[in-house]
């Protein structure tokens, strides 16, 4: 019997959320839950941080049909790639969940917290935090700075990982055949993880060719 999941309600009983994505596999139980308890969320795809280009249009795309899926609003960012190269300067060997991944968040929620005070949303979240890699204090730090600049908006610190949410991401993700990426998004975390995979005998990444359900798709028309 599937699991009885608590309806969303967002801050100040807000019932329009800008939704920051990171790829279709983190962002799918969000968007489904969101659009079934009747929140007009918007997607906003802002990661300069995926490096190569390959894999960012991958990851981009993948994100976007399933937003035309469900009929959610998607707006697809800047790639300004050079400028997060900018801002990692000096930090391209930090670990994972370090003062560069805090760099990262930042530069990607002051973008999102920029668009949503110009288009009328007092709330934004993010899917950066269903992940069990990842530091959810880190990312909710990230999101309430930046909404601190703009008088009025929130962001939604709402643990996307409770009520089933980390294992229907998974879920999601083999029924639309997503796009499995192997590492986090920036080439230092694709370095850093060939070099692991390089120690335990396991191949080097192949950009474009995983997917969760193993399935090769054929070429977009
Ligand atoms: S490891 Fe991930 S979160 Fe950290 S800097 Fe790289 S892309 Fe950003």
């Amino acid at each position: 019997m599937p699991q009885e999941i608590d309806p969303l309600i967002p801050p100040n009983g807000d019932e329009k959320v800008l939704l920051h994505s990171c790829c279709a596999p983190c962002a799918g139980d969000l968007m489904e839950r969101m659009k079934n308890d009747g929140i007009d969320l918007t997607i906003f795809f802002y990661n300069p941080n995926i490096h190569p280009k390959k894999e960012y249009e991958i990851r981009k795309n993948e994100n976007k049909r399933f937003a035309d899926e469900l009929g959610v609003p998607f707006v697809d960012a800047d790639y300004d790639v050079q400028n997060w190269f900018k801002r990692a300067k000096g930090m391209e060997f930090e670990p994972e969940r370090g003062i560069r991944c805090t760099m990262c968040f930042d530069m990607r929620f002051e973008r999102t917290a920029l668009h949503a005070w110009e288009n009328g949303f007092s709330t934004f979240t993010s899917s950066l935090g269903i992940s069990r890699w990842k530091n959810m204090e880190q990312i909710n730090d990230c999101g309430v700075r930046a909404a601190g600049h703009y008088d009025g908006l929130t962001y939604w610190t709402y643990n996307w990982r409770k009520g089933g949410g980390a294992n229907r991401m998974y879920e999601i993700a083999k029924r639309e055949n997503f796009y499995q990426q192997e590492y986090c998004g920036c080439i230092f975390s694709l370095r850093d993880t060939n070099d692991w995979r390089e120690k335990n005998g396991r191949d080097a990444i192949e950009i474009g060719e995983k997917f969760y359900e193993e399935k090769i798709r054929p070429p977009a028309a």
